[in-house]
């Protein structure tokens, strides 16, 4: 007697393998069987006939840290069939951090993770994972965020990670990763962390290395000086080199600036020459342009001090205008195109650019950013618009399909999901790919191929214990599609929409989707 059935589906098992026309029998948490089924008895038959069965998708870049605590349903996420994210992404996360510490950067955070309770215990990783563990209807991961160990050793603060401090750090890491984290994460363009140099990294990596970790890395643009060869990809590979950590790439991509085949794969050469020394994976998400949070475009010096330090500074005219002014100095076409995602207190405001509110009021762009920041204690979104020519969209759509059929790429769909006007990769990454992407270009991979890079390939690589695959003895992580019907329906314009085709999606042998509503079920475990 099985607890689900789902009878007369296409399994993919996530290996990469070919799909057979196979039942799937769940039994508990877990997959019990894989075969002819039909003389079975299940409580609950699943006829997937005509459909995909295949492991639940691994996203391996979500920012829904905050999201989870207050919503954890996560409809954004379930409905694409995602049943496992990994948090903690880009160095920007709560754990470990004591009680104090906590309540300063959840509210520098909240643009990007929203506002989770105060009252809750992130002063190490055991603590954090407790907080979500059969809490969500995901299952969630967490790389121990560079960001809170630099708040927990030197404040946030400018100052260089040295002695005892840094001795302290990587006791840190070390213990976060023994209590459960996967990889340090580190986001080199968000601060604290830009203040770090590569030395520092290069000490806290080689930890992690011991410890089992991965690196997880987005990319430094900001500090430059203070990163080996001003940064990017030729520092996280020497961080690679002399660590022997593991490195992963963050959402690494062509842009509308760089786009097309010969360029993406110019782009990545330098991370392909140093395989032999440099045990490397990468990321993506589907869409030609990201979103962050509106606290990130203040100067280093402004930053310093952190939460309060900010506050001060944007409450007090004379220092709000040199700040601004200072934002002012920037590119300013990238700036003035910046749309608000997220305005919890100015909600009529969301879905305007920057340029548009400039044009309303007569600010000048530094002085709509400090003003919003202001009004709302911190919390601001922002994404970047697409680029209007449908001609680069297209070949961002081939450069990503590029990327995603090597062996070493996942996809991270880096969401975001709040406020009115989110980041479509919030509800659509997985679909964009399975239906969309695929659909237009059926000669770069195979469903199988693309299905193994959302699923096993995560898994493994971020050790995730029996997940990833249909396997007997598996966790019954399910997601059931329609391969002919699936795509997202999320745009920039109208970005809170769900995706179309996945019926059912189940977690630990529970559904938390069933016929395309969610049930309410938060099975979801503190993984691996
Ligand atoms: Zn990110």
């Amino acid at each position: 007697m099985f607890d689900i059935i789902i009878k007369n589906g296409t399994v993919i098992d996530g290996s990469g393998n070919p799909g057979v026309k196979a039942d799937l029998g769940i039994k508990q948490q877990k997959i019990e069987a894989i075969g002819d089924l039909s003389d079975a008895q299940g409580s609950n038959i699943v006829d997937a006939t005509g459909l995909v069965v295949s492991p639940g998708f691994i996203d391996t870049h979500a920012h829904s840290d905050g999201v989870l605590l207050t919503d954890p349903q996560h409809a954004s996420g379930i409905r694409q069939g995602i049943t496992t994210e990994i948090l903690g992404q880009d160095g920007l996360s709560y754990a470990p951090l004591n009680q104090k510490n906590y309540l300063m950067y959840r509210q520098y955070l909240s643009g990007l993770l929203g506002m989770p309770p105060p009252d809750l215990d992130m002063s190490n990783v055991t603590a954090f994972r407790n907080n979500y563990h059969k809490k969500c209807a995901v299952n969630t991961a967490y790389c121990v965020a560079h960001g809170a160990i630099r708040i927990e050793t030197v404040g946030f603060n400018d100052v260089p990670l040295l002695g005892k401090d840094l001795e302290n750090a990587k006791t840190l890491v070390r213990e976060s990763i023994e209590q459960g984290a996967v990889a340090l994460a580190t986001g080199m363009s968000y601060y604290p962390n830009s203040w770090s140099t590569t030395e520092e990294l290069i000490e806290l990596c080689s930890t992690a290395d011991k410890a089992g970790g991965l690196y997880v890395t987005h990319l430094r643009d900001v500090n430059t000086e203070r990163g080996f060869e001003g940064g990017g990809v030729e520092e996280a590979l020497e961080i690679g080199r002399k660590s022997g950590v593991k490195v992963h790439f963050s959402h690494f991509r062509t842009t509308p600036e760089d786009f097309g085949i010969m360029s993406a794969k110019e782009k990545i050469s330098l991370i392909d020459k140093a395989k032999t020394e440099v045990d490397s994976t990468l990321e993506l998400y589907p869409y030609p342009v990201g979103s962050s949070f509106a606290i990130m475009t203040l100067d280093s010096i402004s930053q310093n001090g952190g939460t309060e330090a900010i506050l001060d500074r944007l409450q007090d005219p004379v220092k709000r205008k040199i700040v601004a002014k200072l934002i002012d100095t920037y590119d300013s076409r990238s700036l003035d195109h910046l749309v608000f995602t997220n305005l919890p207190k100015n909600q009529d405001l969301e879905g305007m650019s920057v340029m548009d509110i400039c044009s309303n009021t007569g600010m000048t762009r530094g002085q709509v950013i400090c003003d919003l920041l202001l009004k709302e204690d911190l919390q601001v979104g922002f994404r970047s618009v697409p680029p209007t020519s449908g001609a680069i969209w297209r070949h961002l759509m081939k450069d990503q399909m590029y990327f995603l059929s090597r062996p070493d790429y996942m996809l991270g769909s880096d969401q975001i999901s709040l406020g009115g006007f989110p980041h479509p990769r919030a509800y659509g990454a997985f679909p964009r790919f399975l239906g969309r992407y695929l659909r237009q270009l059926p000669d770069i991979m195979t469903l199988e191929t693309m299905i193994n890079r959302f699923t096993h390939n995560a898994a493994e690589r971020f050790g995730l214990t029996n997940r990833g695959l249909l396997k007997e003895g598996y966790f019954a992580d399910v997601v059931v599609f329609n391969p002919d019907t699936i795509i997202d329906t999320a745009t920039f314009d109208d970005p809170k929409q769900f995706p179309i085709g996945i019926p059912h999606v189940i977690v630990n042998g529970e559904f938390a989707v069933k016929d395309e509503s969610c049930t309410g079920i938060l099975a979801g475990h503190a993984v691996p």
